[in-house]
């Protein structure tokens, strides 16, 4: 059996004949037009053809999967008529002479190579917009008819090397059981896509085309993020039952949707949702998320040229405040900086951006900035149950300067007779050692905490989690971590506060069983994890989970506390 190994980007399992989706032949080559005129003509037809196919695409995606589902092809659209581009191609066609094909391909590939440079993911996303909708217009232009997955109707496995938003759109999943790519990690567009979709999903397997031809059976295992190939009898068998055991878990999960979280000692703990933009609600919802632990609102600032407009934000937050219907909605401010650049801020370059100018401490220097963005979450307050938290604080005193700026920014509102809610909990995350050290200070003066492992733990053990060959230290298991945590839900509960987490850790099933015994009030997760972790918990007992978890702090190692959790609680 030959095992192809990459990344698990959705649940499931299916095993089915592949078909291996071939990038047609696009050579180019340069000539030089008579006629420019007609030249540009033929470019507007071209882009005009795309323009038609794509709304025809993005109408039937409204229909099939919803509106949030079809943006990308409004944003598809947006490209096809942006000045930036299409007068940048033009010019080439006019002044240089270039043929269309040329031209187009030129520019295209500087607006990618530009936006794949940017060390963010949203912008490495546009990139793969661009070349998407300068495919479409090339194959126009060149006459190629491109292959349509739509007419499949038979069960079957898309191979790629990787999938566009278009290629996703027109799969319909009563036929198209699974895909792999050479390409693509948990957040590129085919990973999202495969998760609304619900079809078993591995990405960046990387030899998946190279080794597989068109009729060859193929299982893909989107739990394990395996792709097999040629299996044998018992393969296939063992592979069918693993298929079937999932779709029946998945079922019982589903039952959760409208239960509340308890454990098996008649505990509650609240299961949130962590979002980026208001399109992820419909996941939200349909996953039976008790609320929203964490709003990242960076994404409404990313992939623009400028800021975003107070109006804008007040728009965004209203919306997920609103669909939300009184259940809570933890809304961060700004948290930019490290990962996340926004170019147009023109902010110098950094030695050690994780360490450097970001979230709240750009915040409290770029006032106008942060106050436009309290002042929009002010106003969304009054059509909901919003609550607001500062990423990255490391001293009181920042707390007591954003909290100090919020209240200026309410009173001014109140006094100008917008309406402002009374009951707004202000928080912050414990994202940095000092503050979890140190909980019991920041108790007395926040409403909640909400701990965001993701940093915590590169900052406890001084490994970089975007660095690869430092990833065995990144350890949340870490009797350390496990401290720390506790001495923030400690700090929390002395003084009748809560405390919520964010990061990653919240919706690891190996973390779960620890953290309910640490006494964590709220996990908030991606929504797709929520179910299966409500599940897990009407197993847990909170009581005997706290003397456990407190036997496991005093472990020598990581690895210890994931075996003893494993073996007592997963078997
Ligand atoms: C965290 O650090 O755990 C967190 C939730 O924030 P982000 O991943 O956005 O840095
Ligand atoms: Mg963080």
């Amino acid at each position: 059996m030959q095992k192809l190994t990459g990344i698990a980007a959705s649940s499931g399992v299916a095993i089915a004949k592949a078909f291996v989706h071939e990038e047609p032949d696009m050579t180019i080559e340069l000539k030089e037009v008579q006629d420019p005129t007609s030249e540009v003509d033929r470019l507007y037809a071209a882009l005009a053809k795309s323009k038609d196919e794509l709304s025809v695409i993005k109408d039937k995606t409204e229909k099939d999967l919803g509106a949030d589902k079809a943006e990308i092809f409004a944003a598809h659209l947006l490209v096809l008529s942006d000045p930036e581009l299409v007068d940048a191609v033009k010019g080439k066609i006019t002044d240089e002479k270039q043929n269309a094909e040329y031209a187009l391909n030129e520019v295209a590939t500087m607006f990618i190579t530009m936006f794949e440079n940017m060390d963010n993911e949203y912008m490495k996303e546009r990139a793969s917009d661009i070349r998407d909708v300068s495919k479409r217009v090339l194959g126009h232009l060149l006459g190629i008819q491109t292959q349509s997955l739509a007419t499949i109707s038979e069960e079957t496995i898309i191979i790629a090397e990787d999938l566009t938003p278009s290629d996703t759109a027109q799969l319909n999943p009563v036929f198209i059981k699974g895909f792999a790519t050479d390409i693509g990690g948990r957040t590129s567009h085919s990973a999202i896509m495969s998760r609304s979709l619900e079809i078993p999903a591995v990405v960046g397997a990387k030899e998946v085309t190279a080794q597989i031809h068109t009729g060859m059976t193929v299982i893909v295992d989107g739990l394990e993020g395996l792709v097999i190939l040629d299996p044998t009898e018992d393969e296939i068998a063992a592979y069918t039952k693993k298929r079937d055991d999932f779709a029946k878990q998945k079922a019982e999960w589903a039952k959760l949707v409208n239960e509340q979280t308890t454990t098996k000692d008649g505990g509650h703990v609240e299961l949130a949702a962590n979002i980026g933009t208001p399109k992820d609600l419909e996941g939200v919802i349909n996953n039976g998320a008790e609320g929203i632990g964490l709003y990242r609102t960076e994404f409404l600032y990313m992939g623009r040229t400028e800021l975003p407009s107070e109006e804008e934000q007040f728009e965004a937050y209203k919306e997920v405040v609103e669909r939300m219907e009184g259940k809570p909605v933890v809304i961060r401010t700004l948290d930019i900086g490290g990962d996340k650049e926004l170019p147009y801020l023109d902010l110098p370059k950094e030695m050690n951006p994780f360490l450097g100018f970001r979230a709240i401490r750009l915040c409290l220097e770029e006032k106008e900035i942060f106050r436009t963005q309290l002042r929009a979450l002010l106003r969304a307050s009054a059509f909901g149950n919003l609550k607001i938290m500062f990423p990255m604080i490391a001293t009181l005193d920042e707390f007591r300067q954003a909290k100090a700026m919020l209240l200026e920014e309410k009173d001014k509102l109140v006094a100008d007779g917008s309406s402002v809610s009374d009951s707004i909990e202000i928080g912050m995350m414990v994202e940095i050692p000092s503050t979890a050290v140190a909980a019991d200070l920041f108790a007395k003066e926040v409403d909640f905490f909400s701990i965001g492992t993701n940093d915590l733990i590169q900052y406890t053990m001084a490994a970089d989690r975007m660095n690869e060959r430092v990833s065995y230290l990144y350890q949340p298991y870490h009797p350390a971590i496990l401290r720390l945590v506790k001495m923030v839900v400690d700090a929390a509960h002395n003084h009748g506060k809560w405390a919520g987490m964010c990061g990653e850790m919240a919706g690891d099933e190996v973390a779960i069983p620890l953290l309910l015994g640490l006494g964590l009030d709220e996990f908030s997760m991606s929504a797709t994890s929520i179910l299966p972790a409500r599940n897990q918990l009407l197993e847990l007992s909170k009581e005997e989970l706290a003397t456990f978890s407190s036997e496991m702090l005093s472990l020598d190692t990581a690895e210890e506390v994931e075996q003893r959790v494993r073996e007592t609680y997963m078997k």
